[in-house]
């Protein structure tokens, strides 16, 4: 069962419990509460808002630990940014980013690479299977580019 982003709310604490258990991950309190913080957040955000959000539901370590569960379970997907910046978001729709560079203002991109690229990587990599790939677009968005 995928959380469906288009539906843009906040998982109630039985739609939490049933997507941790689609998963087989056990469904502690601390977990829920993570997950329903993510979805009310929407975005990628870094693991901060998260905990920062939760008012001590939860401390930065457990959220780290939780959402590293999260990412091998395929709950959320953790998103590189430069310098080190990772981010956390709910694992949805297949989509990408685009980020300001400036503000840090970050955009949902529903366009994915050309068809034929995953058969290309694989040929050209030698892998027997190409699963998924990260792709962010880094710019300047419109608010930023008016005060320039
Ligand atoms: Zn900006
Ligand atoms: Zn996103
Ligand atoms: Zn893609």
């Amino acid at each position: 069962m995928a959380y469906d982003r288009e539906v843009k709310k906040t998982l109630s604490i039985t739609a939490a419990r049933n997507l941790l258990l689609s998963t087989r991950l056990r469904a502690t309190d601390q977990r829920i509460a993570l997950l329903r913080t993510l979805s009310q957040l929407r975005g990628p955000v870094p693991v901060e808002a998260l905990t920062k959000s939760a008012q001590g539901a939860y401390d930065l370590a457990t959220a780290y630990r939780t959402l590293e569960a999260f990412v091998r379970a395929g709950l959320a997907k953790r998103i590189e940014l430069s310098q080190g910046r990772a981010l956390f978001e709910l694992a949805g729709a297949h989509h990408h980013h685009a980020v300001c560079t400036i503000c840090g203002r970050i955009k949902d991109i529903h366009a994915c690479l050309p068809a034929g690229l995953n058969a290309r990587v694989r040929r050209t990599s030698g892998f027997a299977r190409i699963d998924d790939h990260q792709l962010e677009f880094f710019g300047v968005c419109t608010l930023c580019a008016k005060s320039v």
